[in-house]
């Protein structure tokens, strides 16, 4: 069951939290990974992990912002690996401002990563996904990663929950784009609640800030009351969840949102 053997993944964002989760579940599974981020040095050591534990990775530098970008990593891809079955869009940032303190500047910022990231990285991997479906029984698979702010409001952070809502129909409309062409690429996302990685901590210190605390302990804990599984998630539940989603487990899901998120959204 959720095996990935003999195929090639490409995770955007994958140097740490639920993207390199993602990436080390995924080679465990049998499959070639690309990890792609800004964060090189980072990108490079989980690439070398997977390899030390036997899987096959590859880093390659990449700003998911940057049509340019998304191209030198395909062709970076193709040329290790041969060919690509998974789209990983994982990158995506959070700024923790309401309406009125948001900047202008920082909200180009989160079009330009949490949407702008995920259409581009759709665009250049989709001949790719395309060539290899044709030639496999279940097709391919992009996992788009929105959030529980991508299907109930923020009040931390509107513009970011915009930018997720945005990923939740943008899956569904490709879904429904690529079945009409009859491309055999399904494409679904996946909705996690507050996960304990970098961006959930960072997440602990806004909600403080905005309180005008740093008592970050408090405002994990508020945070936690919110999951009435009575823990934050971690990095590894989202990952079991994408793996699913890419994996020919899920061959009859196209344009489905996931939800994992400790029965956030069900109160
Ligand atoms: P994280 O900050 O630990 O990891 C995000 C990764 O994206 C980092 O490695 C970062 O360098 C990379 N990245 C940022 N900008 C980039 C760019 N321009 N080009 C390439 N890479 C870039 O966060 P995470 O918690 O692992 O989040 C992963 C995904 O899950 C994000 O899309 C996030 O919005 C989503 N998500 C996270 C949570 C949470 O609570 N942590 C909840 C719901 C959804």
């Amino acid at each position: 069951m959720n095996r990935l053997d003999g195929k090639v993944a490409f995770l955007s964002g994958a140097a740490r939290g639920i993207g390199g989760a993602t990436a080390r579940l995924m080679a465990n599974a049998g499959a070639k990974v690309a990890i792609g981020d800004v964060l090189d040095e980072r990108g490079r050591q989980t690439a070398k992990e997977i390899e030390a534990a036997g899987g096959q990775a590859l880093y390659v530098s990449l700003d998911v912002t940057q049509e340019v970008s998304w191209a030198a990593a395909m062709d970076a891809t193709l040329k290790k690996f041969g060919k690509l079955d998974v789209l990983v869009n994982n990158a995506g940032i959070f700024n923790g401002k309401g309406v009125e303190e948001a900047t202008l500047d920082e909200w180009n910022r989160l079009v330009a990563v949490n949407l702008t990231g995920v259409v581009l990285g759709t665009r250049a991997a989709l001949p790719h996904l395309k060539q290899s479906a044709a030639g496999s029984p279940h097709g391919s698979a992009i996992v788009n990663l929105a959030s529980v702010a991508g299907l109930v409001g923020s009040q931390l952070d509107p513009l970011y929950s915009l930018t997720k809502g945005g990923v939740t129909l943008f899956t569904k409309s490709t879904a429904l784009e690529f079945g009409r062409k009859g491309y055999r690429i399904r494409v679904n996302s996946i909705h996690p609640g507050v996960i304990d990685t970098d961006m959930g901590q960072q997440t602990f210190a806004m909600r403080a800030r905005a309180l005008g605390s740093n008592d970050t302990q408090a405002t994990r804990d508020v945070s936690t009351r919110m999951h009435p599984i009575g823990r934050l998630g971690v990095a590894e539940d989202i990952a079991k969840g994408i793996l699913f989603l890419a994996s020919d487990d899920a061959g009859f899901m196209t344009g489905s949102a996931l939800v994992v998120d400790g029965g956030y959204t069900a109160q």
